[in-house]
């Protein structure tokens, strides 16, 4: 059985404690204590479920008995939630380049993969216990909506999603707002996504407040979410039967830090290439080794519009040699002064990553390109790593597969894709009347108490 540690010294917990917490109380992140290894040769042929459950059982043993997981995760992958039998279909441009099709969910990008499971697992693990619980989330645009459609139907969950006024698209907006239900509240913060994430960890670290509401988290510090992404790594290998370079195009870090954690399980990865947009302080810091927070730029992957990638954290605790007083010491220099470096040595230690950027110019010319030659649609944030696959198939010393990640289904952001190739793309038949449906939601001010008082008055 696995057991749990916080990047910041916390711990032992179980996998359900590290659920219903999603933050650890001394402001870390949970990571397991040591990693499970993949057994490659026993899942060939197997189904995506199948692959699942040995993938992620470990991680749950001693909290969810094996037979019950493997119900939830049959619910979860059914074709009713994902609308490809595939679940997660890889769609082969050449034979040396591949997409990873991520967007079959409910709301059409990849977060619904392990939000989804998400919330199953909680309302297990709620129901067992006979508790409720407030999620609190902040989001640039994606997983607001999945965390609802996750959530939405559950008895035991109030939700409380924040995003940035103005600063989502309108079919990622529409997706959050339209839903009308009890438990899911929709809150227009005046601020930006990193003010959004700030709020939701001072809600975190207010004790008071974190246990009068039962609050909980789902956004990518929950360590859920990183072990379901865990599972599309193991699948594509499994499929192209090779070691395959994969492209991650990143903003928060779950997903590759997933590809990170496939790795330490002993998957086969040939590279790991995280990918940006203009807002590229991950890409810089593998550059240099120093991590300097810059004021956030609004792009046409406005997903990964982020400078503080809370997951980082816990790829620097690896690389710190899991030192938990080490890494306290460069998060809290980062918190006050917005930056810390790192000496070569340490980078090498945290694993093989190598890191690209690209500029809104460049995201429409990849679209637009990938489009003639191809006829396939990319959307925005999937093209900023097509970009970087682009490169590492021109490599000359390169071989094997290179497989990038589409983290969303190009209609979610309509006014790029149609900028790039003069057509808009549509939206799949279950959210064809979207734009027409009715919006839910509240402006609050950037100011904790206030935001404070709404969830307590509506929970
Ligand atoms: C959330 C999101 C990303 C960034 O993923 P992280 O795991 O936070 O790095 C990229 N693309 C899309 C479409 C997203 O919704």
């Amino acid at each position: 059985m696995i057991n749990y540690i916080s990047t910041r010294g916390g711990g032992p917990k179980s996998f359900e404690e590290v659920l219903l917490e999603g933050l650890a109380p001394d402001g870390g992140l949970y990571v397991p204590k040591s990693w499970p290894q993949i057994d490659l040769a026993a899942l060939k042929g197997k189904s995506y479920v199948e692959v699942a459950e040995a993938v992620m059982f470990p991680f749950v043993e001693g909290s969810i008995e094996r037979a019950d997981f493997r119900g939830i995760l049959e619910e979860t992958y059914s074709a009713e939630i994902f609308r490809h039998p595939d679940v997660v279909p890889l769609h082969k441009l050449n034979d040396d380049l591949y997409v990873l099709e991520l967007f079959y969910g409910p709301t059409i990008a990849f977060k619904d993969v392990a939000l989804q499971l998400l919330g199953r697992l909680f309302d297990y693990v709620l129901s067992k216990r006979g508790e409720r619980v407030t999620i609190v989330g902040a989001t640039s645009g994606d997983t607001g909506s999945a965390a609802i459609e996750g959530c939405r139907h559950s008895d035991h969950v109030d939700i409380f999603i924040l995003h940035p006024k103005g600063r989502v698209s309108d079919v990622q907006r529409k997706q959050m707002t339209s839903v009308n239900a009890p438990n899911v509240h929709n809150i227009a913060l005046d601020g930006t996504f990193d003010d959004c994430q700030s709020m939701v960890k001072a809600m975190f670290n207010d004790p008071a407040f974190r246990s009068e509401m039962n609050l909980s988290a789902v956004n990518s510090i929950n360590w859920a979410r990183i072990m379901a992404q865990i599972v599309y790594y193991v699948s594509v290998t499994l499929a192209l039967d090779d070691e395959v370079s994969f492209v991650v195009p990143t903003g928060n870090f779950g997903n590759v830090f997933a590809a990170y954690a496939a790795l330490q399980m002993g998957l086969p990865i040939k590279s790991l290439t995280v990918a940006t947009n203009a807002n590229d302080i991950l890409t810089r810091f593998f550059e240099s080794g120093e991590m300097v927070a810059k004021d956030v730029h609004p792009t046409l992957s406005p997903s990964m519009d982020i400078q503080i990638s809370s997951n980082f954290e816990r790829y620097l605790f690896d690389a710190l040699g899991r030192d938990a007083e080490k890494l306290n010491a460069f998060m809290n220099e980062f918190r006050d002064s917005g930056k810390f470096s790192l000496s070569d040595s340490l980078i090498d230690g945290g694993g093989d990553l190598t890191a690209y950027r690209l500029d809104d110019e460049g995201t429409l010319e990849v679209i637009k390109k990938i489009h003639d030659e191809t006829g396939y649609v990319l959307d925005p944030h999937s093209a900023v790593g097509m970009a970087a696959a682009l490169k590492i198939v021109g490599e000359v010393e390169r071989d094997g597969p290179v497989v990038t990640l589409a983290t969303a289904h190009p209609a979610k952001f309509p006014d790029a894709v149609e900028k790039a190739i003069g057509e808009r793309p549509k939206l799949p038949d279950h959210l064809s009347d979207l734009m027409d449906r009715e919006e839910f939601v509240t402006d609050q001010p950037n100011d904790l108490k206030a935001v404070q008082d709404f969830v307590r008055s509506n929970v």
